[in-house]
């Protein structure tokens, strides 16, 4: 099966197979490997050693991103969203549900913010001590700009927290170059082609330090996994890990960087997204973003208009043919999400795109475009 889905990704054979054995998580041999994907992950977003810190947690994206969320806004105080999309409305439902309060910054979903337009919401309110944003909004499919709304946050003295769950690996990220970002956020799974099982942030160790105390829960505070590394090592874990997953991920983190690490990875995605989006036009159907606003990670399309369109019979007929796209869809219009992203290449797109085609001849779809 060719997954075309943004999340889990399709991964390579060998990721996969290196699941396949039983270690100890506290194992001699495994611990300095474990220190060694932190070192590895920290180096990928730009951390310097004795600077910043690689602070894993078990679990799913939206866990490390409440993690963070709990660790450096203090309970009471108020966090900005940049809202044009689905995972910002996550990031606020954590925020809020922790007792941060959200000051939303809505923006369309088919356009990235602009730098402007948040620091006029941080002049607006002198109270908000913290931005939050996604790098890649997988909802739709825009990308925001990080570096540049940084730059705007930095300028104001606030700080900055960062959900690159679908960009990091893939979009450029250099946390040295952003010091008011407290935390990045990203997992093993999507851009870095691992399985999924953990989340990472990587964040200023001075920032970890001083808001020990904040979280209001052992499971998600940072400051908490950071205090076990310098107690216990950099190899050690607080709770059960996903002991296979991690090792697995080591395998993908060194294909990633035989291959060219993030210039490649991003220019095949990029590949991925052009023919998807191309291909897609073709077939008489009509992509969600303009070309100048799509993001190399997902391409979002619009449903045909036909009355005998029915989502899940699109899914099945592609699956059918060996290709799965998202069974849902997160934009106020009904759409289709077809990921870019995974161990995947521009001939498994023109595939993937033929498949499309014979799939709406199949289902005798022929009010195509939503225009
Ligand atoms: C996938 C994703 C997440 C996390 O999803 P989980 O299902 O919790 O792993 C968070 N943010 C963005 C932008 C994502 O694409």
């Amino acid at each position: 099966m060719l997954l075309l889905i943004p999340g889990p990704v399709q991964t390579r054979p060998e990721v996969r197979a290196a699941m396949a054995v039983d270690i100890a998580p506290w194992d001699r041999d495994f611990t300095p490997e474990y220190a060694g994907i932190r070192e590895a992950v920290r180096g990928l977003a730009g951390g310097i050693a004795g600077r910043h810190a690689c602070l894993p947690l078990q679990g799913a994206g939206h866990f490390i991103t409440e993690a963070a969320i709990r660790t450096f806004v203090p309970a009471g105080a108020k966090l900005l969203l940049v809202m044009n999309g689905t995972y910002a409305e996550r990031m606020a439902r954590l925020a809020r549900e922790a007792g941060r309060v959200v000051v939303p910054l809505v923006v369309p979903d088919d356009r990235s913010v602009t730098p402007a337009e948040v620091a006029a919401a941080l002049e607006a309110d002198p109270e908000i001590g913290h931005v939050g944003i996604i790098y890649s909004e997988t909802g739709s499919g825009i990308v925001n700009d990080v570096p540049g709304v940084g730059a705007a946050v930095r300028a104001l003295g606030r700080r900055m927290i960062v959900d690159a769950v679908s960009a990091f690996g893939a979009l450029p990220f250099n946390l040295a170059e952003q010091p008011e970002v407290d935390a990045v956020v990203f997992t093993s799974n999507k851009c870095l082609e691992g399985l999924p099982g953990i989340g990472f942030a990587i964040c200023p160790i001075d920032r970890v330090e001083a808001c020990a105390g904040n979280a209001g829960s052992w499971s998600f505070d940072l400051s908490d996994v950071y205090a076990t590394a310098l107690r216990a090592g950099w190899g050690s874990f607080r709770f059960t890990p996903p002991v296979q997953a991690l090792h697995a991920f080591g395998v993908a983190l060194k294909i990633y960087q035989e291959e060219g690490g993030q210039p490649v990875r991003l220019a095949r995605y990029r590949e991925n997204a052009r023919l998807l989006h191309e291909g897609i036009i073709a077939l008489g159907l009509r992509p969600y973003l303009d070309w100048q606003h799509q993001g190399p990670i997902i391409v979002t399309v619009y449903q045909p208009r036909d009355e005998g369109f029915v989502l899940m019979d699109f899914v099945e007929a592609l699956k059918r043919r060996g290709v799965m796209i998202s069974n849902f869809y997160n934009t106020p219009a009904p759409t289709m999400r077809i990921g870019c992203i995974g161990d995947v290449h521009a001939d498994d797109i023109r595939y993937a795109l033929h498949a499309m085609g014979e799939a709406l001849d199949e289902l005798g779809i022929k009010r195509r475009n939503a225009a």
